[in-house]
């Protein structure tokens, strides 16, 4: 990767702080196990930082997105579970079992070739038996196996034959609405589910999902953006220890004093005397384009609203309120964390947390801070 010790921002990534809220989740879902989802690098934030450390702080499993990601995460943690939630690509089970990546089983097809490479692959070839999750679908309509496929593997339990099923899982489509019909569906359509097939642990909950009430927690509960510091749930405060800092920095600054326009398509009009900073961060940096106009930093403890277009390598500030000592050159600015939660931020930019984290730039300098020892 290339140096980034000159970058004009900096993002910084708490360690302990997702140790923190992984400990909080775990301790909200008594009766379950905790896994921490991991896909997307992290949702964005480093996973080969971010798994050692959850697997420190007591995580046995894993959720990652692709075959890859798994690969990336089994390199850094030997122990865990590690499910890959996007299923068993045609001919890639010969890689799961050589590094004990569990698939999550989403189609019967793949139920079937699971089974198949079992049966071929001699007890004796694989080190361990390795295991897999059966994704039954009961809501999302996006992946898992559809009602009919779960009438027909109900009807002949023996295409099951040889899996050791590590889990039964779903996924909520609403979670983060308590009072969402959809939830108390979801939860009678995977009971319904689990009682037609062979007895195994269960999972159904995400992040709001473990808000939702242990009836909802079954034995394994799977975090995923609460860890990273996102509010799950919809109106209450947000429970979860900030995670992300970004900071950019101010390069230069100007007084305006009459009518004129910032940026590009002459965007904004600015009417009377103030004072503008440009900052060294934009849209290549993931700061979404989305914030012009809207979107606000903290600067000396005061709220400075971005000004403006986003251009790909700068944004303006309108710092007329910050004394002009306090906004020179070389100056830090909040754009996330410290004042800036990233809730509201994607709220401002009509978009979600989610999108927000993943979207962050690769040209920051990352500070990653504590982590090191076992919490
Ligand atoms: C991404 C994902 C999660 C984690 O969801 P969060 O809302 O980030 O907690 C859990 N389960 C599945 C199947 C997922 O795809």
């Amino acid at each position: 990767m290339r140096s980034t010790s000159h970058a004009g921002a900096v993002l910084t990534i708490d360690l302990d702080a997702i140790a923190r809220n992984y400990r909080h989740l775990a301790e909200l879902s008594p009766g379950a196990a905790c896994a921490a989802v991991v896909k997307a690098d992290a949702y964005g934030l480093g996973a080969e930082r971010v798994a050692p450390v959850l697997a420190r702080a007591g995580c046995r499993a894993f959720f990652v997105a692709t075959l890859d990601e798994g690969l990336d995460v089994r390199r850094v943690v030997d122990e865990a579970e590690i499910f890959v939630l996007n299923g068993l690509p045609p001919g890639a089970a010969p890689e799961f079992a050589r590094h004990r990546l569990s698939p999550v089983l989403n189609q019967l097809g793949e139920v079937d070739s699971w089974g198949a490479f079992l049966r071929r692959a001699a007890a004796p070839a694989l080190a361990a038996r390795p295991r897999a999750a059966l994704h039954v679908d009961t809501g999302m309509n996006r992946l898992g196996l559809p009602q009919r496929e779960l009438d027909e593997l109900a009807q002949r339990p023996r295409r099951l034959d040889g899996i050791e099923l590590a889990l039964v899982m779903s996924h909520l489509a609403c979670a983060e609405d308590p009072a969402h019909a959809m939830n108390g569906e979801q939860r009678a359509r995977f009971d319904a589910a689990r009682a037609a097939l062979p007895p195994a642990r269960a999972s159904l909950a995400n992040s709001s999902g473990i808000f939702l009430g242990r009836e909802f927690h079954y034995d394994l509960v799977r975090a995923g953006v609460a860890l990273y510091g996102v509010n799950p749930t919809l109106e209450n405060a947000n429970p979860m220890a900030e995670v992300v800092s970004l900071q950019g920095k101010i390069l230069q600054v100007r007084d305006v004093d009459r009518p004129m326009t910032v940026g590009y398509g002459a965007a904004h009009r600015v009417t009377g005397p103030g004072r503008l900073a440009t900052v060294g961060i934009g849209y290549a940096d993931g700061y979404l384009r989305a914030f012009s106009g809207r979107g606000w930093g903290v600067l000396a403890g005061t709220r400075v609203p971005v000004v403006g277009r986003v251009s790909m390598d700068m944004i303006t500030l309108d710092v007329t309120a910050v004394p002009p000592a306090e906004a020179v050159p070389g100056t830090p600015v909040a754009l996330l964390g410290g004042g800036v939660p990233v809730d509201e931020a994607a709220a401002c930019a009509g978009t979600i947390p989610y999108e927000l984290l993943t979207a962050l730039g690769r040209r920051y300098q990352r500070l990653y801070r504590g982590g090191e020892q076992a919490p």
